[in-house]
């Protein structure tokens, strides 16, 4: 696949519940590289969005694919290049953090001889170096967060998923998070990342993009808009939004 080719195109994508549409026709191509903010009232459909590119809920109609492979018939192709960071931490409570990364890195298939180098390396990147050996259940928040933050990254995949991953942080834990983002995103990743924190938005990502009726209602370079003004764009393109 070229670098010019979006590594996310979703085309026509539509999702419904029980008829009730949630995603009506979006379209979203997403370049190699881009850090994009996805934004949305509660209920728009920006977790339903996530879960359908990694493959966990299926497409009512429309087309995923993923730097160039197809869902839901490459699935396995599609989930090796992605890393999904989503609202819930996916850990376990009575593991260790060393233990919980080894039981992805198992079912994430990496080869065994680096398994244990591998761990070691993204445990230090995310600053839990000194509590591997800690049962997960101790941790705060910004632990939990930065444990999934590894966990995703552990497969290193182009792309990384997050789904409000600064809800619940204080803004050390905020700053921590900012720093891992930089660096996931200084290190060549696409990172798309859901948010209802407009300021949040305005700091590390490239493109900013507006889930508004089921569609993209706003999409822009993220240096076109600053703060002050997105909240305002944010509040017109929204408010006629249902909220369900
Ligand atoms: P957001 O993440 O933007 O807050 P969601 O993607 O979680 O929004 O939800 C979008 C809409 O889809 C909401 O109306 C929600 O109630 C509905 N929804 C999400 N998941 C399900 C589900 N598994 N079954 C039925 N409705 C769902
Ligand atoms: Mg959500």
């Amino acid at each position: 696949m070229s670098e010019s080719q979006p590594i996310i195109d979703v085309q026509a994508l539509v999702k419904t519940y029980d008829l009730l549409p949630v995603l009506r026709k979006l379209n979203l191509q997403i370049g190699h590289g881009e850090f994009v903010a996805l934004l949305g009232p509660n209920g728009s459909g920006k977790s339903t969005l996530l879960r359908l590119l990694c493959g966990l809920s299926r497409a009512t109609a429309g087309t995923i694919r993923i730097g160039g492979w197809e869902l839901p018939k490459e699935a396995a192709a599609v989930r090796a290049q992605l890393g999904l960071v989503s609202h819930k931490a996916i850990l376990y409570d009575t593991l260790t953090a060393r233990e919980n990364l080894l039981f992805f890195a198992r079912l994430y298939n990496l080869p065994a001889a680096s398994i244990d180098a591998r761990i070691t390396a993204m445990l230090d990147q995310v600053g839990l170096a000194r509590r591997a050996h800690d049962l997960v259940r101790t941790f705060s928040r910004g632990m939990l967060q930065r444990l999934s933050i590894a966990r995703a990254l552990l497969h290193n995949p182009d792309i990384l998923l997050l789904d409000e991953p600064y809800t619940g942080l204080d803004q050390d834990a905020s700053r921590v998070l900012d720093d891992l983002l930089r660096a996931a995103h200084g290190g060549g990743r696409t990172i798309l990342m859901t948010t209802h924190d407009l300021s949040r938005a305005a700091i590390l990502p490239t493109r900013i993009v507006i889930l508004s009726r089921g569609v993209i209602g706003y999409d822009a370079p993220a240096s076109q808009t600053d703060a002050l003004a997105l909240a305002a764009l944010y509040t017109d393109i929204t408010s006629m939004t249902t909220a369900r």
